[in-house]
């Protein structure tokens, strides 16, 4: 008999195993791959994901294997550039995910979590209206009073407690991206152009991830071949198409338009969720798998605690929601409005105002506080004394 069950044993999943072990539950993750194993996923974790890694002890691991660190960023909105470093020597990082997903596997482990590889979740296990246990495809089953969902987009756990979905907007991408050798990449570089959204950045092995998303509306078009349009929608940034066309792309594209936009009611009777299950957003921001690390913090805690799950639901949407509306904004790829414009060549010209808008993005300045109406005064009263 466990203390928790937890589905899902990557970023959401692993983190909350290990950090639940380490208060001194008896907890079990199990995950129906086997690592190290990659998924369809980018992997830029923002500086607050990476300050959380440092304080659990697992970024000096990440960094031994190879993992550069990002502490500059370049982000070109229709030509407006907002470049800077990270506010209070943030950086962001960038590893594979057969990387940090096996160092979290191996942290939990470590923890003393058991987790158990290959194992597929068929159904839950109930007590009343209580959720009691997970059942395995193959029939096994495992019991705990509480079973925490942290398997991904399609969460099976959702489907299965019918979790109220609380935000929905349909998807809006389609991204490819792979892996290109030969690209001078120090620093991370980000895209915004009318109908297009880019990044490329450093990972693993010397290699950069050059990632570029259309609007959906576009798919038909786009998967007639995916390479063309990347390589077409990045040669309409700077010199990053000829720094891309001079390397060599070293594995397949991918290729996605499995990209939703939810929020689902996040706990309930002897259940929760974490991650992707409970909250998933368009790539464009790359914002999941901070979000699926913060919610690990905030599960674990509330379980250990002996909390409901009312408190981890209103921490979890106050600091969440704004940056949901934020993406799925961004996300329709629309070029900024006229004010919105305005606005970010006024924030370009002050680099405390530029750190304060990577700070957005790199989840160390609330979307409201940005936004405030105070802020943008001051930073359009600082534009015009020039
Ligand atoms: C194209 C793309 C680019 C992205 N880029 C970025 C980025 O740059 N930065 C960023 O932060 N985020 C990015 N994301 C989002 C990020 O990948 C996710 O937010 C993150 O992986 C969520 O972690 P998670 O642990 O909640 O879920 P997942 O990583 O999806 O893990 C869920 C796990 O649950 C397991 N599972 C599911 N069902 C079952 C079952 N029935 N039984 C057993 N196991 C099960 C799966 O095998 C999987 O291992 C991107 C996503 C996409 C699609």
């Amino acid at each position: 008999m466990y203390d928790v069950i937890v589905v899902g044993a990557r970023p959401a999943g692993a983190a909350t195993a290990m950090l639940l072990a380490q208060r001194g539950l008896r907890v079990l993750a199990v995950d129906r791959a086997r690592f190290p194993s990659d998924t369809l996923s980018t992997h830029q974790i923002q500086p607050a994901g990476v300050a959380r890694l440092q304080r659990w002890g697992l970024l000096d691991k990440l960094l031994a294997a190879g993992t550069p660190v990002t502490d500059r960023v370049r982000f070109d909105v229709g030509g407006t550039v907002l470049a800077g470093r990270f506010p209070a020597h943030g950086f962001l990082c960038s590893p594979r995910r057969t990387v940090l997903d096996k160092l979290l596997v191996d942290a939990a482990r470590e923890a003393g979590a058991d987790l158990e590889e290959g194992f597929h979740v068929g159904g839950l296990i109930r007590d009343g209206d209580r959720v009691a246990g997970i059942r395995g495809r193959d029939g096994t089953e495992h019991r705990a009073p509480i079973v925490v969902g942290a398997d991904g987009k399609h969460s099976l756990v959702a489907k299965e407690v019918a979790a109220p979905v609380l935000r929905e907007v349909g998807p809006r991408t389609v991204a490819s991206y792979s892996y290109w050798e030969g690209l001078d990449q120090p620093v991370g570089e980000l895209y915004h152009r009318p109908g297009r959204a880019v990044a490329a950045f450093p990972t693993n092995d010397g290699l950069t991830m050059v990632y570029a998303a259309a609007p959906v509306t576009e798919f038909g078009t786009w998967r007639t071949d995916p390479e063309r349009h990347l390589l077409d929608t990045v040669d309409g940034c700077g010199d990053l198409g000829k720094r891309v066309r001079n390397g060599r792309r070293v594995e397949r594209l991918r290729t996605t338009v499995d990209l939703p936009n939810v929020v689902r009611r996040a706990h309930g009777p002897g259940w929760f969720l974490a991650g992707d299950a409970g909250l998933v957003m368009d790539p464009v921001t790359a914002q999941g798998i901070g979000n699926a690390l913060a919610d690990a913090e905030l599960v674990a805690a509330t379980i250990a605690d002996g909390g409901t799950g009312e408190a981890y639901q209103r921490i979890r949407d106050e600091s969440r929601l704004p940056i949901f509306d934020l993406t799925t904004g961004l996300a329709a790829l629309r070029p900024p409005k006229r004010f919105d414009g305005l606005f970010l060549r006024a924030v370009a010209r002050r680099q405390d105002s530029v750190e304060q808008f990577l700070g957005v993005f790199a989840g160390t300045v609330p979307v409201r506080a940005f936004r405030r109406p105070s802020n943008v005064a001051r930073i359009l009263v600082q534009r015009a004394r020039g």
